[in-house]
C-alpha cells in the first residue's frame, strides 16, 4: 500500500538471493523491497552487523544458536571492515556460478557488483554501535540499504539514519502472542515493540511493517493487526507465512 511522499526508496531468514540469483533471473530490485530484491537480485548482498538480538523467536531460522542480549557487549568490528568483507564474500558467492549452465554472462558479470544490501539475515542490525558509519560506508559507495529490526529498540530507531527502505518486524499483534511467539528478553517488550511503531511513523523515509505468520499462533489476530497500523502508518506491509527450516 504505497502511499508515496516519504522521498526515495526484520526478523531474519535464510539467504534466499545468493549464487543462484545470478541464473536468467530479470533484473533486480527497482522498488519491490526486500523479497524481490532476494529473489532476483544477483546484485543484492545479505550481511548482519549484529549475530545478537534480544529475542528467541519460535521460528528463528538460526534454532538459537545466535547470542541474545539486551545491549551490545561483543568484539566489534569496523564499519569499513564488515563493507569490505561482505562485498568479497558477496563476490566469491558468485564467482562459484561461472560456467554453470543457465548463468548469463552478462548478469554473472553485473552480480559481481553489488548495488544492494539487506541488512537483516540473522540477528539485530541496530544493536551495532556503528550502524550508521555502516550505512553511511555502503551509500557512499552507491549500495542501497534494506534494514529489518525486530522492534525492542525504539531508541535506536529513533538515532538511525535514514535508509533506503526501513522495515519492522510485526511478529504478532497482541502482547500475549508477541510474548508467545518471540519470546523476548526484555520485561517491557510490549511497550518497545509499540514505541518502535511510533518511532516508525516519525521517520521521514519509507517504511515497512514486516509480518511472519505462523497458523495456530499469530495469524489469527486480523483486527488487532488493523489496530497497530495507525501507530505506524508503513508504506507497505509483507506479509510472508513462516518457512519450516527443520527442527
Ligand atoms: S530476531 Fe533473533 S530470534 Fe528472532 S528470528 Fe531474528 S535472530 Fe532469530
Amino acid at each position: 500500500m504505497p502511499k508515496g511522499g516519504k522521498g526515495e526508496a526484520a526478523k531474519c531468514w535464510p539467504v534466499e538471493g545468493g549464487p543462484a540469483a545470478a541464473v536468467g533471473r530479470p533484473e533486480g530490485l527497482q522498488a519491490g523491497g526486500l523479497g524481490q530484491a532476494r529473489k532476483g537480485g544477483r546484485q543484492c548482498m545479505e550481511a548482519t552487523p549484529s549475530l545478537a538480538c534480544a529475542n528467541k523467536c519460535v521460528f528463528c531460522w538460526r534454532h538459537h544458536t545466535n547470542p541474545v542480549g539486551k545491549e551490545w557487549r561483543w568484539k566489534m568490528d569496523d564499519p569499513l571492515v564488515i563493507v569490505d568483507t561482505a562485498i568479497d564474500q558477496h563476490t566469491k558467492m558468485i564467482k562459484q556460478m561461472k560456467g554453470v549452465p543457465g548463468v548469463k554472462e552478462q548478469q554473472f558479470l553485473e552480480g559481481l557488483s553489488p548495488r544492494h544490501c539487506a541488512l537483516s539475515l540473522v540477528g539485530e542490525p541496530i544493536m551495532y554501535p556503528e550502524i550508521n558509519r555502516l550505512i553511511e560506508e555502503l551509500h557512499r559507495r552507491h549500495i542501497s540499504t534494506f534494514l529489518v529490526t525486530n522492534a525492542q529498540f525504539p531508541d535506536r530507531i529513533k538515532m538511525l539514519k535514514p535508509v533506503t527502505q526501513l522495515y519492522v518486524s510485526v511478529d504478532a499483534a497482541t502482547k500475549e502472542s508477541l510474548k508467545a511467539v518471540d519470546r523476548p528478553l526484555f520485561g517491557d517488550f510490549w511497550e518497545r515493540f509499540v514505541d518502535s511503531l511510533k518511532a516508525l511513523h516519525d521517520k521521514q523515509q519509507r517504511t515497512v511493517y514486516r509480518l511472519t505468520l505462523v497458523k495456530g499462533w499469530n495469524a489469527e489476530e486480523v483486527d488487532a493487526y488493523a489496530n497497530l497500523l495507525g501507530l505506524g502508518e508503513p508504506d507497505f506491509i509483507e506479509i510472508k507465512g513462516v518457512t519450516y527450516c527443520g527442527s
